[in-house]
């Protein structure tokens, strides 16, 4: 279902010369009422009265993280404070937390943007959603909320974690659809199996899911586990939060669409920020085009992903592929750039493993290693009568021999390194609480300090 039809099918022409004008008013408004940005743009001999729009994008160079940061806590606001109706915080995943504001119109462009991205994910007017995403500081529980009202969805508030209570409104509400980050959903969908609970037990429809990145390995283990359609929600904090793009229900696997009338994105090289061309993997740069609150020009989010128009589509804004990782996810081992994304994709297919993994990165010497542990299958401990998988374990079966042999073969033809694989016990690897999950380990620099 589109939620707003006339912008979701904006002819290409009409979107650029909507995009253009926002963007031009954009930069001038900030001009006039962020020191930051004045101070930049006069440096780099830009003026408003002479700013060309979207031909003039990349002379505008970036904003980044560091700069939320100098400017804590409300130094990029663009409004006075008393025209601020809400303020948020990024997760703070890779550092000290950035602080972002909203007026009144702001929201409600969010929401907006959400109940445009729900109604791509399947939900229609009258569906319950339970949402859980972290209510608080982090946008994703109160973007979601706002964004399923405006659709016209009934909200079941409850916020991250609390397994059992989830299962038991799950069951009680019955809602068509969850949202949750995918390892949350990971969890409930691994949850409802362990404790036998009938799918028919279960109403579920759909899932929308994002904050962090996931694969097609996760989806196939959420959409058997749950009994849904799983799309990826993206969204951050310092343009506005879940919402800036979404994948369609019924194109799952092809892309998400951004929505470009309210977020203009660019992918540009990881070293040298210059564009790429379409559908090249680089750092994704969001422009807002609207917010008053705290307008964001070329925002280096550091996430690599792709930008494509291609085919199979029902709308005309622009698609953007699964974010890989955070651009300091990217591990560079012995010359070879890899993210744990790419872990993740081989263990799809792979018979006896569990969807679950984590690397480490360490340093021996002067040489880098990485270590992959993964979890070998519930069934397959049963089959082995294990309580544990230890080396001693290990060593007197052959199939966890092959399993292992298997599994680096993989790793060193897809990806090109030779990484240790160390197999687990099922349920050994930390499981996400209700939000985010971490599963890459650099102890690189911790190893060379202790040397030091
Ligand atoms: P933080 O950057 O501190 O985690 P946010 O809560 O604002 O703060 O999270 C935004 C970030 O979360 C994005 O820049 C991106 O790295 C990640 N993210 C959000 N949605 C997705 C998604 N669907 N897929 C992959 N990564 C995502």
């Amino acid at each position: 279902m589109l939620f707003q039809p006339e912008i979701e099918r904006m002819p290409l022409a009409q979107l650029r010369e909507l995009q253009n004008t926002r963007l031009k008013r954009q930069v001038e408004y900030v001009y006039h009422r962020v020191p930051f940005y004045k101070a930049k743009f006069d440096a780099l001999g830009i003026h408003p009265s002479t700013f060309q729009g979207l031909t003039d994008l990349t002379r505008l160079g970036f904003t980044r993280k560091t700069d939320f940061r100098d400017n804590y806590p409300f130094g990029l606001f663009a409004v006075p404070q008393p025209e601020v109706a809400r303020l948020h915080c990024s997760s703070g995943t890779t550092g000290k937390a950035t602080v972002v504001g909203y007026t009144a119109q702001d929201l409600n462009i969010f929401a907006e943007v959400v109940a445009r991205s729900l109604a791509a994910a399947g939900c229609r007017p009258g569906m319950k959603l339970q949402n859980a995403y972290g209510y608080g500081l982090f946008t994703g529980g109160l973007g979601i909320h706002y964004g399923a009202e405006k659709l016209g969805l009934t909200v079941i508030p409850v916020s991250g974690g609390g397994t059992d209570r989830q299962l038991q409104l799950l069951q009680d509400f019955r809602p068509e659809i969850i949202c949750a980050t995918p390892s949350y959903a990971q969890v409930l969908a691994e949850e409802i199996q362990r404790r036998g609970i009938a799918p028919e037990a279960l109403n579920l429809q759909y899932a929308a899911l994002g904050a962090e990145p996931w694969t097609e390995t996760i989806r196939q283990q959420v959409e058997s586990g749950l009994r849904v359609q799983a799309t990826n929600i993206y969204g951050l904090s310092e343009i506005m939060g879940p919402g800036v793009s979404q994948e369609d229900v019924n194109e799952r696997g092809t892309g998400s669409y951004v929505w470009e009338d309210h977020f203009l994105p660019e992918i540009v090289d990881k070293d040298t920020g210059e564009p790429v061309a379409e559908g090249e993997l680089g750092v994704l740069v969001f422009t807002t085009l609207t917010k008053q609150a705290m307008p964001i020009l070329r925002y280096w989010t550091n996430d690599i992903t792709n930008l494509y128009y291609g085919e199979s589509r029902s709308r005309t804004h622009v698609k953007m592929g699964p974010i890989r990782g955070r651009a300091d996810d990217m591990l560079i081992i012995r010359g070879v750039n890899f993210f744990p994304t790419q872990v993740e994709d081989i263990l799809r297919g792979l018979d006896h493993v569990s969807p679950y993994y984590q690397v480490v990165a360490s340093r021996r010497g002067s040489l880098d290693e990485v270590e992959v542990s993964v979890e070998i299958s519930e069934e397959l401990m049963r089959g082995l009568e294990l309580a544990a998988v230890t080396e001693a374990a290990v060593a007197q079966h052959e199939c966890l021999r092959t399993l292992r042999g298997t599994l680096a073969k993989k790793i060193k033809d897809n990806i090109g390194l030779s990484m240790h694989v160390q197999l687990l016990g099922f349920g050994q690897l930390p499981r996400s609480e209700g939000g985010k999950l971490s599963r890459v380990r650099d102890l690189r620099d911790l190893n060379q300090a202790h040397r030091a």
